[in-house]
């Protein structure tokens, strides 16, 4: 396994200023597979001038050239699936079917999405006497968790590659390793030198000295909503435009028409892939009255099957939660919540049996959830579903939208129209209908406290973009 020990700035890997390391540890085993440098503000600083001096060039590249490197850049990442999908479970615990499919897969729709996008998008236009030009923004700071890294690197480094933007990447310090095979294929694919920097650290010291530094034009961020109000502050006195991917308490909304025998174990895997660590995970079910007891039966069946273990081991569909301190907070909502009166349907607190070593939790099934109960209210980020009644759809949708996120909402039914209905007044950037697909070409961000920001195809592309009015008459 690689180490991060290095930056990558200006096109080489560089020696951090510091000489402070964490260990990345493998949440399957508890043991470190590799160490990541913590960088500096000097650090950021260099980055960030490498991105400055690679500017104007790039820039000014056209578009048919930045299809080309994009291309590029898909070939390159291709070849390096399998070292990606391995570098995942080693760092998160994500199962090999998950890693080599999902993580790899979605990693990839970025970049051939943002193709599409770039083709596609007119830079130009003109409105009566009016030339509007959509001009690439400036030096970019990307910030991104260690959730789905292949996927949310991608999803910032695609679209700002493509509108023409060079950029300071800080990955999580929590699983940093697929940063540095994502480095390894832009420089492979010949992106130039200073367009892509990568420096790793935490976030107080590197994330805040790219969100603060004034030669930064433009934040994208996606993390926690605690963590979001953090770099909002910190951009705010150079007047930065921030776009912010946060938090989210997706709630589900069971219609009564909907066919439970083969919804509940549907929503239940989607639930817990990844287990559970997704930021649009819909674990907040909200069940008709009447449904109830058929919906617990068969959530009870849907979670006892569920396979936990360790990533490489043949049919495991959860791994472990990603480090200590998620794991200790996923035991201390579910204590909590009994202790608030919720009732274990499954798993519960503690590890599964067998499991000893290692993040692992058991999916769990928690009834009898007020939306007043922290666990109805705050992100759990673990493999734990809440069951919730509602009386009619009119207090379904008010308890939907009850909460201070706004990421996703999910609404099952056997009848399309009467779905797209209830997803028309849930208060939230995505709708996710029969299920927790989604389509690279739609646009993926929330309302409220949730961010601001929308990600993929155009829609990510027009975040990394200025828009400029030549007003003049012949
Ligand atoms: P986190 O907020 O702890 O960290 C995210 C990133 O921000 C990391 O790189 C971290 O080092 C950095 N960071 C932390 N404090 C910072 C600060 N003060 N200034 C600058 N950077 C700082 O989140 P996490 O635990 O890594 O990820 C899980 C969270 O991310 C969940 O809340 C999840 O919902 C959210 N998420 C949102 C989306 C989305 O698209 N909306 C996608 C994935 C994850």
């Amino acid at each position: 396994m690689k180490d991060a020990n290095a930056f990558y700035i200006g096109g080489e890997w560089v020696a951090p200023t510091g000489a402070s390391t964490i260990e990345v540890l493998n949440p399957s085993t508890e043991e470190p597979v590799a160490t990541v440098a913590l960088g500096t503000a000097e650090d950021v600083d260099r980055a960030v001038r490498a991105a400055r001096a690679a500017f104007e060039s790039y820039s000014q590249t056209s578009v048919s050239e930045r299809v080309q490197l994009l291309e590029r850049i898909v070939e390159v990442y291709q070849s390096r699936s399998q070292d990606i999908a391995t570098t995942l479970m080693a760092e998160m615990g994500a199962p090999a079917g998950l890693a080599s499919t999902a993580q790899v897969g979605a990693g990839l729709g970025q970049f051939t999405f943002a193709i599409d996008a770039l083709k596609n998008f007119q830079f130009e236009e003109q409105r009566g006497s009016t030339q509007v030009r959509y001009e690439s923004i400036g030096v970019c700071g990307l910030i991104t968790p260690w959730n789905w890294p292949p996927l949310l690197i991608a999803a910032k480094v695609a679209p700002a590659l493509a509108a023409g933007c060079t950029m300071v990447l800080k990955p999580s310090e929590l699983a940093p390793l697929n940063a540095v095979i994502i480095a390894e294929i832009l420089h492979e694919a010949g992106v130039p030198a200073g367009v892509f920097n990568l420096v790793h650290g935490d976030g107080p010291t590197v994330g805040s000295a790219l969100t603060s530094h004034p030669d930064v034009d433009m934040v994208s961020f996606t993390g926690s909503t605690r963590a979001g109000v953090e770099v909002a502050r910190s951009a705010a006195p150079t007047v930065k435009r921030v776009a912010q991917e946060l938090g989210g308490k997706s709630a589900n909304i069971m219609l009564d028409d909907a066919d439970f025998a083969s919804v509940i174990p549907r929503d239940m895997g989607d639930v817990c892939a990844n287990s559970g660590q997704s930021c649009n995970a819909g674990a907040r079910w909200l069940v008709p009255e009447s449904k109830l007891e058929e919906v617990l039966a068969h959530a009870r069946s849907a979670a006892e099957a569920i396979v936990v273990g360790h990533p490489e081991q043949e049919g495991v569909q959860i791994g472990p939660l990603v480090s200590q301190a998620a794991y200790d907070k996923v035991q201390r909502l579910i204590r909590a919540a009994v202790d608030a009166g919720a009732t274990v349907v499954a798993g519960g607190p503690g590890r599964p049996a067998g499991l000893d070593v290692g993040y692992f939790v058991r999916p769990t099934i928690l009834a009898n959830v007020t939306n007043d109960m922290e666990i109805a209210q705050e992100e759990i980020f673990g493999p734990v579903i809440t069951v919730t009644t509602y009386s009619d759809v009119d207090d379904a949708i008010r308890l939907a939208n009850d909460t201070v996120y706004g990421l996703a909402g999910f609404v099952s039914s056997a009848d399309l129209e009467r779905a797209r209905a209830v997803a028309r007044r849930l208060r939230t950037g995505m709708v996710h209908v029969n299920g927790a697909g989604l389509d690279f070409a739609g646009a993926f961000g929330g309302y409220k406290q949730s961010g601001n920001g929308r990600e993929y195809s155009d829609f990510g592309l027009r975040e990394f973009l200025e828009t400029k009015s030549v007003f003049g008459y012949a």
